[in-house]
């Protein structure tokens, strides 16, 4: 399992039509998609998906923004796929981003990112369970 990670595409890059763009960027890096689905998030699953930041100041602003409208929902599968993958979507806010990065190609503000990755093995697992039955994983 130390080979996997979790991603979303967020609502802004859903809504800017910057889904296939990004796959694209995804597989050319070298990630297999073991799993993948478009959905929508209610408040509550988005309340329940970050409640590591609930005492955060921005949890409010993070849970309505991830809930305003559909997100890609993916488990990708590469040799060092946590790390690479945090270096292929580059820092959470966008103007900190490294040139050719999804989010400073894509994001548009701290918030509105374009792109979650995990931060570890083990919350890559827990974030693509949170989406998908053991069955819906390939
Ligand atoms: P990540 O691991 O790079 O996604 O960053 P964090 O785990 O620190 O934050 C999770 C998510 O919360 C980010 O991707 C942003 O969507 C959001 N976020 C982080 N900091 C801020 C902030 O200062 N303001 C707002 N509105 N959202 C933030």
């Amino acid at each position: 399992m130390s080979n996997r990670t979790f991603t979303m595409i967020k609502p802004d890059a859903t809504k800017k039509n910057n889904t296939g763009a990004i796959l694209q960027m995804i597989n050319a890096a070298g990630f297999r998609i073991v799993a993948m689905k478009t959905t929508k998030l209610s408040a509550e699953k988005a309340g329940e998906f970050y409640a590591v930041h609930a005492a955060r100041p921005f949890y409010a602003e993070l849970v309505n923004f991830m809930s305003s409208g559909p997100i890609t929902a993916a488990i990708l599968e590469k040799e060092n796929a946590v790390e690479d993958f945090r270096k292929l979507i580059g820092a959470t806010n966008p103007a900190e981003a490294a040139e050719g990065t999804i989010r400073k190609l894509y994001a548009s503000s701290i918030g509105e990112n374009a792109i979650h990755g995990s931060d570890s093995n083990e919350n890559a697992v827990i974030e693509g369970d949170f989406f998908f039955s053991k069955l819906e994983q390939f």
